[in-house]
């Protein structure tokens, strides 16, 4: 079943879970994936970078969630990760997508406020949610983004432009980074907390991959709601590739299905731990009940 995702956000609010949001690359960890949230019986969303919808295209990709997501009885959201390109935004706005990231934190406050709320206006039309990121999450994923924190803000002025602009989800900074943490993060869950106390909007933490199970719960305890997952996918996926050539080397078959299996297994292991980290395992019925279907 295809989703809203600020809708499965708000589930997860209200029943204490978040939902995972997983940058899948290809058919291959797409299907993994939800496999993962069929075998769990969980909500999920399925999010696509800028660089994978350039290099498989929005309609082909739009066509592969349709077939793996539509039948299946969990329900599943397709969204796009960080974008600020307006054209990227505007063709899976129009190709019926859940929702997009769009990215202004490369703006000042002023042309990010100006832009978020046409980016909105454009996609509710479609019945398309946004998520509004003006601060820089700090680190590249996918090409995009600055190890340098350009923009940040107080959570109140977080707050107002979100009711300004009109967003579905908030993407604050909350001591996270996309990649791999090269020293231990500070994170900020209060800061989730205190931005949770000025708007009922689902807040989404990215940079999720190496924090702990306990650094999850705390995040969600304090109220958050999406968490993304792109590298822990990424390594999951290109380790199990790399054990199977490690064996078509040594054994001299290639067998790319092999190969297929293996990752699919992998990802599908890698989804279904932060699902059951995330606490929304066992909750896609709940969450369907409560759901409009789109
Ligand atoms: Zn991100």
């Amino acid at each position: 079943m295809i989703a809203s995702t600020a809708q499965l956000c708000e589930h997860g609010r209200a029943h204490g879970y978040a939902v995972a949001a997983v940058n899948i690359l290809d058919d291959l960890s797409l299907r993994a994936a939800i496999d993962a949230a069929v075998a769990r019986s969980s909500p999920l969303i399925v999010q696509v970078s800028v660089k994978t919808v350039r290099s498989i295209g929005v309609k082909l990709l739009t066509t592969m969630f349709r077939l793996a997501a539509g039948d299946v009885r969990v329900p599943v959201a397709l969204h796009l990760d960080h974008c600020p390109d307006r054209g990227v935004i505007s063709a899976v706005v129009a190709a019926g997508w859940s929702s997009v990231l769009f990215d202004a934190s490369d703006r000042d406050l002023d042309q990010a406020e100006l832009e978020t709320t046409e980016v909105v206006l454009e996609a509710h039309r479609a019945g398309c949610d946004v998520e509004s990121e003006i601060e820089n999450i700090v680190g590249v994923e996918d090409d995009i983004g600055s190890d340098e924190s350009a923009h940040a803000y107080s959570v109140r002025t977080l707050a107002e432009v979100a009711a300004r602009t009109g967003v579905d989800l908030l993407a604050p900074q909350l001591g996270t980074a996309h990649g791999l943490y090269s020293s231990a993060p500070v994170l900020l869950p209060d800061r989730a907390r205190q931005l949770a106390a000025l708007t009922d909007l689902p807040i989404v933490l990215h940079g999720g991959t190496g924090l702990t199970d306990g650094d999850f719960r705390a995040f969600i305890d304090a109220g958050v709601s999406k968490i993304n997952i792109s590298t822990g996918l990424k390594m999951a996926y290109m380790r199990a590739a790399q054990a199977a050539t490690a064996v078509a080397e040594e054994t001299g078959r290639w067998d790319p299905p092999t190969m297929f299996r293996d990752i699919h297994q992998a990802v599908q292991a890698e989804v279904a731990g932060r699902l059951d980290a995330f606490g929304s395992a066992g909750q896609a019925e709940g969450a369907m009940a409560t759901l409009a279907v789109r």
